[in-house]
């Protein structure tokens, strides 16, 4: 059966940032009306393909998994105990209320996710600054890409995930995949890889760990963690050492080279292999590969960006493209595969502590204006930027007396998770909306069980810049009400009666014009364009192209030049008009007929989306972990996802099948540091760091570096990997260093 059938209704997946287009066929569950899962081959990301979470995404649905009634904390027993909405929005409006009177605004706190959708991150950015005041917003989307998404604006004065569809991969010579196990975390992306290798084209795959990933590859480079900064100074040494820079590329679109150039020209291919521990010879294949396909790619995910230096390093990445003219053009450049569901449109909305909707920056006067006159408020009353994430969450208790969170769990999925947890408690209010009772919700004053993605329409921007639309298949059931009903009750709780509608559809339309003429811009996107296709990729400026099918509105794309530069007056780039010519795809119809705006499926193509158009190289040099190992904690610590389950694991860990495929925590060792220690395959063992101590059973195994040990993060209690990772700070994205840090291994008496 296929999402053809009428009554079957078409939308996506709730967890990655694939989105993988599904259908939703109604069907009598138990507990009344239910719907199943089934493929929708028409969507063009994924082609019917679905992972296993994707597969059993309905069983979220399911009563008996997630939360029906509001939840407050009795007073007397300490225990949540059911409530009505009202009791319930009452109580966290005066938690709100009472620190902010209290402490002064800054004292209350707001915490996004990277789930929820553009609405409701627009909502829930507006809701901080208009009836809170308060500059203490920030979402977990930190935690995934930032690093990524400030390389990007730093060199191309743009963060668009990728910028170009995932499509152009399976057409390229050589795709350099860093960091990245999509074969694990969005499986129906493989087939990109697969195509590109049917077609001739080459695959590098840069892991410490040989993942089912890093099987498909043509070459495997497994680094040391937290030394991809040194392997891709390392390679553009090599580059230029081998003659293999674009000149003319160089000099006709970029700026900076000659510090850049010096910078790699550093690192000696001999010390980048003994930094990394890959032989020179791996990399000089490396550099040929990728120098002699027409046409490659660098694309990173969370390995190289969740590091201390993750801006840097991704910055590196980005500068061997531009050296090797291998960016912005059809075909080549760098992307970031981002990972949450909504985490690309989640930063561009205003739940990010520095930015305002349509990727604006909160301190640019012109941002605050624009978004100012949406929102019907003083730009003077907005606050500036607030802490990051990681820096609200350890100010819990400290300046930030009370926290609503919406669609994250900190206490799982945040560094230093002990020390979050223990910040936590330490508030005097905290508020959870969420649709199970997550860890985090478990230690709330008051609990809001909202609706999840299958209930409630909405918008989300996939990993390509594509928005898309998720429909409502059913109904919530009884008790349930929707992120934007909660906004919109606590709105008025606290004096804020009008503003805050509880549509989606009006919400959109007013995310629209706050977006409008930012780098973001999605003003020509409309709910019944989304209805009608496949997506459109932003920015999309107009909702018609002009008489002679160009964009209207070629001022957005030096305004997004401006963003990062701060330069107001940015020359008039023609950029939106070159990419409609160059990269237009018409998607979905007109109602009326008329030439549509086609939306930005390739960024970049005549100009990057700086002021003067051109790229910029940003010199950058190795340097060592926050923490490396030494003879106290002498095994380095990486950390990530496995195929069955997803990030905290609120949600999958309370799916039957994803659980029984993937029930627990584990330690991957290689077999000789196994031998070493004298432990067994499935021996419990202890992993001890600066910061704390996890449990779970060894699983050996020759995939992994001798010097490293890998545990999956997705679950709480002994065996919570987030116990030991260490909370150092990328200086310019505020990323923590999730991807290493130092440990030992110690066996459990028996
Ligand atoms: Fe869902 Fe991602 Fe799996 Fe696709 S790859 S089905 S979006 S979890």
């Amino acid at each position: 059966m296929t999402a053809a059938d009428t009554a079957t209704v078409e939308t996506h997946c709730p967890y990655c940032a694939l989105q993988c287009g599904m259908g939703l066929r109604p069907t009598t569950g138990v507990d009344g009306p239910a719907v199943e899962v089934v493929e929708r081959p028409d969507f063009p990301v994924n082609r019917g393909a679905l992972c296993g979470k994707g597969r059993t995404a309905s069983e979220l649905l399911a009563p008996g998994a997630r939360l029906v009634s509001p939840l407050v904390r009795d007073p007397d027993t300490g225990e949540l105990v059911p409530a009505g909405w009202d009791t319930a929005l009452d109580r966290v409006a005066e938690g709100l209320r009472r620190a902010g009177a209290v402490y002064g605004r800054d004292a209350v706190g707001v915490f996004g996710g990277g789930g929820l959708t553009n609405e409701k991150a627009y909502a829930l950015g507006k809701f901080a600054r208009v009836v809170l005041g308060t500059s203490q917003i920030d979402y977990n989307g930190r935690f995934c890409m930032s690093s990524a998404a400030a390389a990007q604006g730093r060199a191309f004065g743009l963060d668009r995930g990728l910028p170009f569809p995932l499509a152009d991969v399976a057409r390229t010579g050589c795709v350099l995949l860093v960091g990245s196990n999509l074969a694990e975390t969005m499986p129906p992306a493989l087939r990109y890889l697969t195509e590109l290798k049917e077609n001739g084209g080459r695959l590098i795959v840069v892991d410490p760990r040989r993942t089912r990933t890093a099987e498909q590859a043509d070459l495997h480079l497994a680094p040391r963690p937290g030394t991809d900064l040194a392997l891709a100074l390392g390679l553009l040494h090599l580059v230029v050492a081998e003659g293999r820079v674009d000149e003319e590329f160089v000099a006709g679109r970029t700026r900076g080279w000659p510090a850049a150039r010096a910078a790699a020209m550093a690192h000696w291919p001999e010390q980048v292999e003994r930094l990394t521990g890959i032989p020179v010879p791996q990399l000089r294949e490396a550099v040929r590969m990728f120098c002699d396909a027409p046409s490659s790619m660098v694309l990173t995910a969370r390995g190289p960006e969740q590091q201390a230096k993750g801006t840097d390093t991704v910055g590196a990445w980005i500068n061997l493209c531009l050296a090797t003219g291998r960016a912005g053009r059809e075909l080549s450049g760098y992307g970031c595969l981002t990972g949450q569901g909504n985490g690309q449109g989640g930063r561009e909305h205003g739940q990010k502590a520095d930015q305002l909707p349509g990727y604006r920056r909160l301190d640019d006067p012109a941002a605050r204006r624009h978004v100012a006159a949406v929102w019907g408020v003083d730009p003077d009353a907005l606050p500036g930027p607030g802490r990051s994430a990681y820096e609200l969450l350890d100010a819990l208790g400290g300046d930030v007396r009370a926290l609503l969170l919406m669609g994250s769990n900190p206490v799982v999925s945040a560094p230093h998770a002990a020390h979050v947890e223990e910040r936590i408690r330490a508030l005097d209010f905290l508020a959870v909306a969420d649709v199970v009772l997550s860890e985090t919700a478990a230690l709330a004053d008051v609990v809001l069980p909202v609706a999840q993605w299958a209930e409630e329409t909405g918008t989300t921007t996939n990993l390509e810049g594509r928005v898309l639309l998720r429909r409502r298949a059913l109904d919530p059931p009884p008790g349930v009400r929707t992120d934007l009903a909660v906004l919109g009750g606590l709105a008025a709780r606290l004096g804020h009666p009008v503003g805050f509608p509880t549509e989606p559809a009006e919400v959109f339309e007013e995310l629209r014009r706050a977006s409008a003429g930012g780098p973001a811009d999605y003003s020509g996107i409309t709910y019944a364009r989304l209805a009608a296709g496949d997506g459109v990729f932003w920015p999309c400026p107009a909702e018609r192209a002009d008489a002679a099918g160009t964009a209207p509105a070629p001022e957005a794309a030096a305004r997004a030049g401006a963003q990062v530069a701060s330069a107001a007056t940015a020359a008039a780039a023609p950029e939106a008009a070159a990419r409609a010519v160059t990269g237009a795809q018409a998607v979905g119809g007109d109602p009326v007929g008329l030439p549509v705006h086609p939306g930005t499926p390739r960024l970049f193509l005549e100009r990057f989306a700086t002021p003067d158009g051109r790229a910029r190289f940003v010199p950058v040099t190795h340097r060592p972990a926050d923490e490396e190992a030494d003879a106290g904690y002498p095994v380095v610590l990486t950390t990530g996802r496995v195929l069955a389950q997803y990030q905290s694991g609120a949600q999958t860990r309370r799916v039957a099948a994803l659980n029984a495929a993937e029930p627990g925590p584990y330690v991957e060792l290689h077999p000789r540091l196994a031998d070493r220690l004298g432990v067994a395959d499935g021996e419990p063992v202890a992993v001890v760091s600066r910061r704390g101590r996890a449990v779970a059973p060894a699983r050996v195994s020759p995939a992994i570096r001798p010097d490293t040990v890998f545990m999956p993060f997705h679950w709480p209690g002994e065996g919570r990997a987030n116990s030991l990772t260490n909370p150092a700070l990328d200086p310019v994205s505020r990323m923590p260093e999730f991807k290493v840090c130092a440990v030992r291994i110690e066996r459990l008496e028996r």
